[in-house]
């Protein structure tokens, strides 16, 4: 009797640590075929613009040099210069978020004054968004100090700033406000521009995510500049939420504590 128990119980146990191993690979499982997907959205972004690239600079090299020719090639010239600048930004968004995907991630945090990180901010953007008609603003007290990474927290300033920019129409107004009320960050990043409708909220943040594809490749997007700014407020154990509406604006609410 005793060996049957044995052996029922050996069975039950080998069982059970099948079932276990294989529960504790579907994280891992899950995790490859992200990092799969990611992989091969990737290439295709960047396959597509270098196939058009190509083309243009093979017509360049056919093209008999008549005046007309001469005007042409300068403007093919101006958009291959232009599609290498968006590669250039979209390299830099994928190490980033290889960065991100990487277990060793060290991120320092430090004191600094976020005031003059973010007037700063407000000046490199001013002339992009004077060409728009889109007035940009302030509301912060000076000095915030904080505690944070610089470097990851004014690239967050710099994505949500352009976006707000990029998905505002001609003649609107940007605001920044920044503020700490006891040990919360408040940061948000206001427009009046073109809002989102509420279906497409949930997905904002997901690598590769745009809502309309033809117009966010028309104005350089890559659908990452969100994801990666909900991954630089993860490594401050912060929040970012948005509050929209369509044909009305959109509010990005970032919280980060502070102790
Ligand atoms: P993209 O490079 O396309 O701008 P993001 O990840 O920064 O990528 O944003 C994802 C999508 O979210 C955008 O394609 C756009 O549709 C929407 N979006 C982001 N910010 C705003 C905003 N301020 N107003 C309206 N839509 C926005």
């Amino acid at each position: 009797i005793l060996a049957v128990i044995a052996f029922i119980f050996s069975g039950i146990a080998f069982s059970l640590s099948r079932i276990m191993s294989k529960r504790a690979m579907v994280p891992i499982k899950q995790a490859f075929a992200r990092q799969q997907e990611f992989v091969a959205d990737a290439s295709h972004e960047l396959r597509t613009p270098l196939s058009v690239m190509l083309s243009s600079i093979e017509l360049l090299e056919m093209e008999e040099q008549t005046e007309q020719d001469k005007e042409m090639a300068v403007k093919t010239i101006h958009n291959l210069k232009e599609e290498v600048k968006r590669m250039t930004g979209l390299v830099s968004n994928l190490l980033t978020l290889a960065r991100s995907d990487s277990a060793q991630q060290n991120v320092t945090m430090e004191a600094f004054d976020l005031y003059q990180v973010a007037k700063q901010t407000i000046h490199t953007f001013e002339a992009h968004a004077h060409t728009k008609n889109i007035t940009l603003q302030l509301k912060s007290p000076n000095p915030l100090q904080i505690i944070g990474n610089i470097e990851l927290l004014t690239q967050l300033l710099y994505i949500l700033i352009d976006n707000a920019i990029k998905y505002s129409e001609y003649k609107g107004t940007v605001t920044l406000a920044i503020s700490k009320e006891g040990n919360q960050l408040l940061l948000t990043v206001t427009d009046n521009g073109v809002g989102i409708e509420e279906k497409h909220i949930p997905h904002l943040f997901k690598r590769f995510y745009r809502v309309d594809k033809a117009r966010t490749r028309q104005e350089g997007g890559y659908g990452l500049g969100l994801s990666i700014a909900k991954w630089i407020v993860d490594t401050h154990n912060g929040t970012i939420n948005v509050q929209s509406k369509l044909h009305e604006g959109s509010t990005f609410i970032v919280n980060l504590p502070q102790k």
